[in-house]
């Protein structure tokens, strides 16, 4: 349902983007990976992602700087003439208390999580409104809906995600562009499962007991969401029946912000 669909995925080299990325192109789709990583492991996810029905290809823009933000999008239109689907998925974590939270981890944060998409954004706006199509997928939170501790700017900057999400879907409405955001609980990936070791060692516990009584305590399924579940909404997202999804925020979080 999305051959000749044009979708670039920022952070799609790991984790919950290589899921999208990977769901687009099953679906038939051209996919523009980025993130950073290895040649090697680069040539590799562009030929896996050309064994499904789509094709990838890669783009190295680091999002931490508005103008490679920009020019990612406007190197995938040049390509492939227009951009039909964007999923905004590039994002870091710092944890600390707010009084020794460091102020360039803040900026990081905001930059990457919350700026980085309105910048791609505001550059794939105005070519989806003429196309009437376009399909902008914000990989938020629940950390968009509820709090943690120690979070202050990831929290902030998925709230804001929200806000820019609502935003966009309503001067979207009348064109055929849709905007949504998807709100994982734990999803286990690389970055979850290497905190699991950490956790471990730091605080004298099993694996188990992290996962048990830390990662999943507040998530009521008792198991980790998968990058292919949250793959596969987006992927419903962006088809032609997801026409009247915008402005939501979807959870996919095992009943973590229904408590
Ligand atoms: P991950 O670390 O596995 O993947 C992050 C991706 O972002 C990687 O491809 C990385 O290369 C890329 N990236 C990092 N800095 C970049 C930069 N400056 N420019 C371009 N790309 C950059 O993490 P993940 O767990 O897959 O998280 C992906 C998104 O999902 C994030 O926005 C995160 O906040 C969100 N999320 C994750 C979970 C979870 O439990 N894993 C839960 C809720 C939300």
């Amino acid at each position: 349902p999305l051959s000749k669909r044009c979708a670039v995925v920022t952070g799609s080299t790991s984790g919950i983007g290589l899921g999208i990325a990977r769901a687009l192109a099953s679906a038939g789709a051209e996919v523009v990976i980025n993130g950073i990583a290895d040649e090697r492991t680069i040539e590799a996810l562009c030929e896996e992602c050309g064994t499904l029905r789509g094709r990838a290809s890669y783009d190295g823009a680091d999002l931490f700087d508005p103008a490679q933000a920009v020019a990612l999008v406007e190197r995938a239109a040049a390509r492939f003439g227009r951009v039909d689907i964007l999923v905004n998925n590039a994002g870091v974590q710092h944890v600390s208390p707010v009084e020794q939270f460091a102020p360039a981890q803040w900026d990081r944060i905001i930059a990457l999580n919350l700026s980085a998409a309105f910048h791609t954004i505001r550059t794939a706006f105005a070519s989806m409104k003429t196309a009437g199509f376009g399909r902008i997928v914000n990989v938020a939170s629940a950390h968009a809906l509820v709090a943690s501790p120690f979070k202050a700017a990831y929290v902030a900057a998925k709230h804001g995600i929200a806000g820019l999400t609502k935003t966009v879907a309503l001067e979207g409405a009348q064109h055929g562009v849709t905007c949504n955001a998807i709100c994982p609980g734990y999803v286990w990936t690389p970055l979850v499962e290497k905190q699991i070791d950490d956790t471990a060692a730091a605080r004298g516990l099993t694996r188990d007991e992290v996962i048990r009584d830390v990662l999943l305590a507040a998530q009521p399924s008792k198991r980790f969401a998968t990058v292919e579940e949250v793959g596969a909404l987006a992927a419903f997202l962006c088809g032609d029946r997801a026409a009247s999804i915008t402005g939501t925020t979807i959870s996919i979080d095992g009943g973590w912000t229904a408590q």
